[in-house]
């Protein structure tokens, strides 16, 4: 991997944003940029998994979000690193990047983000959005837009756990920092303005 100068880093801002099934990324995700909208700066969001879908229906007639963890994990390895080389030639301004650390596919937990798909979006932070795992539950089972499986609080607890390790051996290999927000019951706003103070 390259080292890249202080101030490549400095002139570009590429934000990964991780988080387990129901605890409210997208909509942290939301509240970000509309604050950066009113504050009249620019953000791009990316949403991996959109990216992926794309490539999945057209190469695996895919047809919805929920369907992909359940391909061959070969299969979703290609369209990961396709997934990965087309967002990182999107360089311009403030990224937000919507994904995840893992995927609980039919063969075990499965990395979102191996070495070379992080060298790919290079990001500059890394913020892991957390809850408790009631908060979690609770907002699995009301999301009806989604196939949300494990409802059990030990599986939770679990995939918790996971995020958590996986998150600290992110920040190693891209050598950037990483930080976990709780994103509490209504308190969506505050959860975006602290990973917004926290990544300047
Ligand atoms: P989401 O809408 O964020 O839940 O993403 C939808 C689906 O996209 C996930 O369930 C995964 O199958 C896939 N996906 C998202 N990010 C990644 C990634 N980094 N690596 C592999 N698959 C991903
Ligand atoms: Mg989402």
């Amino acid at each position: 991997m390259e080292i890249e100068s202080t101030e490549q880093t400095k002139r570009r801002r590429s934000v990964v944003v991780v988080g387990i099934p129901g605890v409210g990324k997208s909509t942290v995700i939301d509240k970000m940029v509309q604050t950066l909208k009113a504050r009249n700066i620019p953000a791009q969001v990316v949403n991996y998994g959109t990216v992926m879908l794309e490539r999945a229906s057209k190469e695996y007639g895919v047809n919805s979000r929920d369907s992909i963890r359940k391909l061959p994990v070969e299969d979703q390895r290609k369209i990961q690193v396709k997934a990965a080389t087309a967002i990182s030639m999107m360089r311009n301004g403030f990224i937000i990047v919507d994904t995840h650390l893992f995927i609980s596919t039919p063969e075990g937990f499965w990395p979102g983000m191996p070495i070379d798909v992080l060298q790919a979006l290079r990001p500059t932070h890394i913020v892991l959005v957390t809850a408790s795992p009631e908060e979690i539950i609770e907002r699995r089972k009301k999301d009806t837009s989604r196939i949300r499986e494990n409802v059990q609080r030990e599986s939770v607890e679990l995939e918790l756990e996971a995020a958590k390790s996986l998150l600290f051996a992110s920040s190693l290999i891209c050598a950037c920092p990483v930080l976990v927000v709780h994103n509490r019951e209504n308190k969506v706003e505050e959860t975006a303005q602290s990973i917004l103070n926290a990544i300047g």
